[in-house]
């Protein structure tokens, strides 16, 4: 049986989504016992450290290598290990993206086990570095922005993270000489003690237009009127707000937001139209990708003039009325009351005029469409869920209206093809025409997946 600190030589045959590389470890006692190892890439061989032992699997740390893998790179990043952020950048690109293949293959198989359910190959990222327009900095006790180590609180502190826009960093060095100047108390989660808790940027890729929140165990920033100045002095900082958020949580942001400086929303453009984004709203963090998925749907979907779509979490308007143009008319549903009123003036701005829009919960579906004339019923449906996926209420409501076509968004594999498994169960008659993942998180564990699924009649 294997002991912690024992060096033990091991191949890797296989990665997991989190970037572990996986090998089987044999001897009289233990027969292919999974040993999970840090930074280490498929194919490699090379002794390790055993650290951690449990019933069923053990964790291992490279101690000398052997045998390095092709698919290794050396990382930009110098905290790469200890920050929970990335999973593969000691792994090429193009090698991550066959991986991303592999999640969700692996997740339709678990679901549809007699099923064949052919992937196309992942749509890689335009870019596979500085692609985030959006990032929330938890503030350590020193002062510093930083990012949380893997699974835990722990702050890890950064000077520089290839994942987001290169506008951030000097925003992020203005608020941290701030904090050292006027001696700002820091958040401690473990007192409930300190002011400053995150430092929230965001930045809309097609304008240069960038809002800053700035979250705060309290009701007031000291200095705020020198922090905003310092701020607002960045080329793109367009809106300044503080957050309130005095909650012993892990939600990074509370309900309450009050405008510091500048305007309410940012405006971003994308698929040639214009979005206002407000700070509680959704908004994808790689916009160049975002748009590709938005393309794709609008060139694969086979949407007719004739057609009437409802577009469930809707979030600022994005999908629905890009498809707008396309198709007679859209029900758009989203719970966020923000999301809502961007999308509304996102309407408003793009001149859109076939377009409803709904505050409420997906799960609300059958109630707000039993308002409606027959003339208006969706024979189209488009979701776009968080990473929990569809509730029950939210399926038999998209089923009851019998649409032609869905077309499901997905940032989970697994609650993707768990839910398409019910829907293709309870109705057989709807069949999977293409399932499509996109890059949109390169060198995180995390792949979006578009399904095109249409029913055919038997
Ligand atoms: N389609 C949008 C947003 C997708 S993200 C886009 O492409 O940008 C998922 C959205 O679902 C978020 O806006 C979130 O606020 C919303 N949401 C979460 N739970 C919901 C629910 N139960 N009902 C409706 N919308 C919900």
């Amino acid at each position: 049986m294997l002991k912690k600190n024992e060096i033990v030589k091991l191949t890797i045959d296989k990665m997991t989504f989190e970037g572990l590389g996986v090998a089987r470890y044999n001897d009289e006692d233990c027969n292919n016992f999974a040993v999970f190892v840090h930074a280490a890439a498929v194919g490699e061989i090379l002794d390790c450290r055993i650290v951690k032992v449990l019933p069923k699997y053990a964790f291992a740390i490279p101690e000398s290598f052997d045998l390095l893998s092709d698919i290794r790179v050396e990382p930009e990043c110098k905290t790469y290990r200890r920050c929970g952020g990335c999973s593969f950048s000691n792994i090429s690109y193009p090698a991550e993206v066959e991986f991303k293949k592999g999640f969700v293959e692996d997740a339709f198989h678990k679901n549809f086990p007699s099923n064949v359910c052919k992937i196309e190959d992942v749509i890689a990222s335009p870019q596979d570095e500085f692609y985030r327009n959006k990032a929330q900095f938890p503030v350590s006790l020193n002062g510093k922005c930083g990012f949380f180590a893997k699974n835990t609180h722990r702050i890890v502190e950064i000077e520089k993270c290839f994942l987001n826009d290169e506008a951030f960093l000097p925003l992020v060095e203005t608020f941290e000489s701030y904090i050292s100047r006027y001696m700002v108390s820091c958040y401690n989660e473990e007192t409930g003690k300190g002011l400053l808790r995150h430092f929230c940027l965001r930045k809309a890729p097609g304008t240069g237009e960038i809002m800053i929140i700035i979250v705060v165990n309290g009701r007031d920033i000291p200095h705020k009127e020198q922090l905003t100045s310092a701020l607002s002095a960045h080329d793109g900082v367009k809106s300044i707000y503080m957050n309130i958020n005095t909650a012993n949580t892990n939600v990074i942001l509370s309900r309450e937001c009050r405008l510091l400086w500048g305007k309410e929303t940012i405006r971003d453009r994308l698929c040639s139209m214009f979005f206002d984004i407000s700070p509680l709203s959704f908004y994808q963090i790689n916009s160049p990708q975002a748009e590709n998925i938005y393309n794709y749907i609008k060139e694969n979907a086979g949407l007719t003039q004739d057609d009437i779509v409802l577009d469930l979490y809707s979030g600022i308007g994005t999908i629905g009325l890009i498809l707008s143009r396309q198709v007679k008319k859209v029900i758009a549903i989203e719970v966020v009351e923000q999301a809502v009123s961007n999308a509304a003036q996102n309407m408003l701005q793009n001149d859109i005029r076939n377009y409803l829009l709904y505050l409420a919960s997906a799960a609300e579906t059958t109630d707000i469409l039993s308002g409606l004339p027959s003339a208006d019923i969706p024979n189209v449906v488009i979701v776009d869920p968080p990473r929990k996926g569809l509730d029950e209420e939210t399926i038999k409501a998209m089923l009851k209206i019998n649409p032609r076509k869905i077309i499901y968004v997905s940032c989970n594999p697994a609650t993707l093809a768990r839910d398409l498994e019910i829907i293709t169960r309870t109705e057989p008659s709807y069949k999977l025409d293409k399932i499509q993942p996109f890059d949109m998180f390169p060198r995180t564990s995390h792949v979006e997946t578009v399904v095109l699924i249409s029913k055919t009649e038997i």
